[in-house]
């Protein structure tokens, strides 16, 4: 099976070569050809394998140039005891008949882009070594706190890679630098920004678009690469967890084998969701795509409308991970359904960046109204959806998960729906601690972030996540910051 370019059909790779490469020449995304179908005889198997099993099937079906064996051990490295402790990495937790919270936040940083990054290593320098390139792979990473660390452990100590996280100094939360700068490993490098996460981000991209310095780097053996969500090995990983819910459910019995679901997801990037959307082509029985969004409501806005449009206020909210303007993941849908149409998503692409909006066509207007439902969550709904969860379900989740919770609500008030829906829940609620403790009515004011930590477990039973609590007696290996103008140096500085 080949890569398309969402802006070039002429364009076909091979799974490793479009991993390897992350974005087509011309700026667009790669996509599989054609979408493997999950036969009877693939069910069968799934049924019956645990997680790790699961995601090498899956995965093999889409990383055609992987054996069935790599991809296992690729599985046990990343999905294995070590990173997600006992028990299952991805279990369900329903909270009524209808409702199952898929918690994709047993990893190592605690949120659901462990499942993804923890992966993506493997992918990539394996994807390198088969298109016979045998240079270390050096991942920059200009992170607003979750990515970063999720991909500072992801790489930290594999074979063949580097990696370096820049954060704006004062701009991420003091859980979030700790997690950053106590990581470990011998090829990692962490170092904060004066300045904000925009020109931790600018920094990055013009480390990225300077073919000197990616000259001076090759002649070192070193590539640079990118781990955001746009490369295709960060979201073939996320197909997998929709596909073993789905059989975790038949196997519960809740459903029967072949009824369908629905997906809700609190949603940025749209790299999760879409990942949904990929396993509903694969012939997952999916009703319903339920996209959430906070109060910056693009994705909303854009479903229920057609027309694109990132000129608008930007919120800072409760739920960051989630305060995005600009969904990356967004083209490949479109491509997709306007079927494939590469000269019509790079026009819609020239448009957003120009003038940052865009318009699609009435027919797919009417196909994304059938695929999905869109809602947005205010402030106040989050925490009042926390609350309501937690005392009359004795469910505590976090800010972003609440999100899809209050939008699921909403849809099923408004459609009537009542098709049993898996909610991705995607960060412990440990992780958001001051806006949970805040939303369960319990202001009182912490010493620190472990006596916070302390307080909700305090308040909610629930156990406290142990790479969290062990942070205070980790040792602090990364306490210095560079000028944004020194961000190269400061690469070349640990990569000699
Ligand atoms: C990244 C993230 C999201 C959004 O996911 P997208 O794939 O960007 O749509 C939601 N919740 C949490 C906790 C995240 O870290």
């Amino acid at each position: 099976m080949q890569y398309n370019s969402t802006r070039n059909n002429t364009c076909k790779v091979t799974s490793a070569m479009a991993m390897k490469q992350g974005l087509s020449r011309e700026g667009g995304l790669f996509v599989p050809e054609v979408f493997p179908t999950l036969t009877k005889e693939i069910y069968d198997k799934l049924m019956n394998q645990t997680y790790l099993q699961r995601a090498a099937t899956v995965l093999s079906l889409f990383l055609e140039d992987f054996s069935v064996e790599e991809l296992e051990d690729y599985c046990e490295k990343a999905y294995g005891n070590q990173k997600f402790g006992p028990g299952e990495p991805t279990p369900l937790h329903y909270t009524d008949d209808k409702t199952a919270y898929l918690e994709l936040w047993h990893g190592p940083t605690c949120a659901f882009k462990d499942m993804a990054l923890q992966m993506l290593p493997h992918l990539l320098t394996a994807s390198a070594r088969k298109t016979g390139d045998d240079r270390t792979v050096c991942i920059l990473v200009a992170t607003s706190g979750d990515t970063g660390k999720a991909a500072l452990d992801g790489f930290s100590d594999v074979d063949g890679t580097k990696v370096v996280v820049f954060y704006p100094k004062d701009g991420v939360s003091k859980i979030q630098k700790l997690q950053m700068v106590t990581q470990k490993g011998n090829n990692v490098f962490v170092s904060g920004v004066n300045g904000n996460f925009d020109d931790a981000q600018t920094g990055v991209k013009t480390i990225f678009t300077d073919s000197k310095y990616r000259e001076v780097l090759n002649e070192k053996g070193v590539i640079l690469s990118s781990a955001n969500s746009m490369n295709w090995g960060r979201l073939v990983p996320q197909v997998v967890y929709y596909i073993s819910a789905y059989c975790d459910l038949v196997k519960d019995g809740k459903i029967a084998f072949g009824d369908i679901f629905n997906i809700c997801v609190p949603t940025g990037n749209f790299g999760n969701i879409l990942a949904a959307y990929y396993a509903k082509q694969m012939g997952l029985p999916v009703g319903k795509l339920i996209c959430a969004s906070n109060c910056n409501n693009v994705l909303t806005d854009f479903i229920n409308s057609g027309v694109y449009n990132r000129n608008r206020e930007f919120h800072l909210t409760m739920s960051p991970s989630m305060d995005i303007l600009i969904s990356s993941n967004l083209e490949r849908y479109l491509y997709q359904i306007s079927g494939k149409d590469d000269q019509y998503i790079s026009t819609l692409m020239r448009k957003l960046s120009e003038d940052g909006s865009y318009e699609v066509t009435d027919t797919m207007k009417e196909t994304i109204k059938k695929d999905f439902y869109a809602g947005f969550a205010s402030e106040e709904n989050t925490l009042s959806e926390i609350k309501e969860t937690f005392f009359d379900k004795q469910y505590l989740m976090d800010t972003h998960t609440a999100v899809a919770s209050s939008v699921l609500k909403k849809y099923r008030k408004e459609t009537g729906d009542e098709t049993i829906c898996v909610v991705a829940s995607t960060a412990s609620p440990y992780k958001f601690n001051e806006n949970v403790l805040k939303a369960l009515g319990q202001e009182k004011p912490c010493q620190d972030e472990f006596e916070r930590l302390a307080l909700l477990q305090e308040v909610s039973g629930l156990e406290i996540p142990k790479q969290l609590w062990e942070l205070q007696t980790l040792e602090q290996r990364f306490l210095s910051s560079c000028e944004k103008t020194d961000m190269k140096e400061t690469v070349t500085g640990f990569l000699s």
